[in-house]
């Protein structure tokens, strides 16, 4: 029955997910050459329309040959903030877009406007890399992710997930809830796979594991881990726990899913929707191995075009063949915001990955640390927050600053501050880090 919901649902909204599942299908075994011609194409397409018809572009577009992409400007949130009103096709129906405003790491969020189709092909995206793991679209799920606060957004989420065939459950509230109700009614209702922040499926498992409760009796298929980086021993510990595949994926609202991991561990790009640069700091494009900004644009949002969008993460290509049997790109190494880094005095960068180490080794020498939060201000300075009730003893407070003085650098200056509770980020995610230095 909500299989048809869905079907009818989606057809409604103007998405057609299904049709559009169809054709991905069908085009993730196209040659790379063939790939890379249909994006071209897309791409000459777009520039076209983005030149003749939107404001900003008409500006800023002096060649709409695909080949000269390279010499367009960065698209960042300030970008669009100051030129909202000329960034749309102004022929385009109203209702046709889809209000959406996105949250950053920094700063006020920026509103921009998706198409409903483009958001089919976004849903598509998602759901052909489910159907990697034998999951046919509008298969029943669980979701833990943030809860919005109002009511109103809070009963049209109640609905989608209803009519997405997923039951929600809150990642601000993992702590509280009754693990044994919460377990009979996941049971009875067979999901398939289980989708949330990479922290709170971690924190959703160690849960389950203290109430001595086996994952495996649940029967999914996957685990899917995304918007936050995916740490290692957060996959051991899922992957072993629920006795299923994990994987990554790694999206954005504005584009949709930028690529999907595959089951033999590959991360595939969906270039039939989206075109991924990386850029070094002068935003040149950089090939295979070489890290750098993860730069993208939409091939499906032809109404508001994102072209050359600064998603503000860390990354490369990889030029490596998957021998899983589909032939889209790769991306490796998605390491996460740029915000995401350490600085130095001394002008290094360290990935905010070493505080899982951190934690992983607080954990391992018993200091009783369920959770900590390192916020950085000032170049030389990390200010870490810790819970009170966690009986933090010296040797952990100790420990944490000679660790970062040792791997971080010797000058840094180390201060601690004990609270009741560690907010979560306003989306609900949870960082061990945050930079909030300026830039
Ligand atoms: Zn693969």
């Amino acid at each position: 029955m909500s299989n048809i919901l869905y079907a009818i649902v989606e057809r409604m909204r103007g998405e057609n997910v299904r049709e559009k599942i169809k054709e991905l299908q069908k085009t993730q075994s196209w040659t790379r050459k063939e790939l890379q011609d249909d994006q071209n194409k897309k791409l000459n397409e777009l520039l076209s329309a983005a030149k003749k018809t939107v404001p900003y572009y008409s500006e800023v577009i002096k060649n709409p040959n695909p080949d000269a992409i390279n010499s367009l400007p960065i698209l960042t949130k300030e970008i669009i903030r100051k030129n909202i009103k000329r960034m749309f096709n102004p022929e385009i129906p109203k209702w046709k877009f889809i209000r959406y405003s996105s949250s950053g790491t920094t700063g006020e969020p920026v509103l921009l406007f998706l198409e409903r189709s483009a958001v089919g092909y976004y849903h598509a995206a998602q759901w052909r890399g489910f159907s990697w793991y034998g999951i046919q679209p509008g298969a029943g799920g669980i979701k833990i992710w943030g809860v919005p606060i109002n009511l109103k957004s809070k009963i049209i989420e109640k609905l989608k997930d209803r009519v997405n065939h997923r039951i929600r459950i809150s990642a601000f509230q993992l702590e509280k809830i009754k693990v044994k109700n919460l377990w009979n009614t996941i049971l009875a209702y067979r999901p398939e796979y289980v989708y949330g922040y990479a922290s709170a499926l971690y924190l959703f498992a160690c849960l389950l594991e203290e109430n001595h409760l086996a994952g495996e009796e649940l029967g999914l298929k996957l685990i899917v881990s995304t918007a936050e980086v995916l740490y290692e021993y957060q996959r051991e510990k899922l992957r072993g726990f629920f006795q299923c595949p994990v994987a990554n994926e790694y999206g954005t609202c504005e584009a949709g899913i930028i690529a999907f991991e595959c089951p033999k561990g590959s991360m595939h790009i969906t270039s039939e929707n989206v075109y991924v640069e990386v850029v070094n700091e002068f935003n040149r494009t950089q090939g295979p191995d070489h890290d750098g900004r993860i730069v993208v644009t939409s091939l499906r949002n032809f109404g508001f075009p994102l072209i050359r969008y600064d998603l503000e993460d860390i990354g490369a290509f990889s030029g490596k063949e998957c021998a899983c049997g589909i032939r889209l790109p790769l991306l490796q190494r998605i390491q996460g915001r740029t915000s995401d880094f350490v600085l130095t005095n001394s002008g290094k960068k360290i990935h905010s990955e070493f505080f899982s180490y951190l934690n992983r080794e607080l954990m391992a020498r018993g200091y009783g640390l369920k959770e900590f939060k390192i916020v950085q201000k000032k170049k030389n300075e990390l200010h870490v927050y810790l819970l009170k009730i966690d009986e933090v003893n010296r040797r952990a407070v100790d420990f944490i600053s000679d660790t970062i003085k040792k791997h971080i650098d010797p000058s840094m200056r180390v201060t601690f501050e004990f609270v009741r509770k560690i907010d979560s980020e306003k989306s609900g995610k949870k960082r061990y880090f945050v930079n909030e230095i300026p830039s």
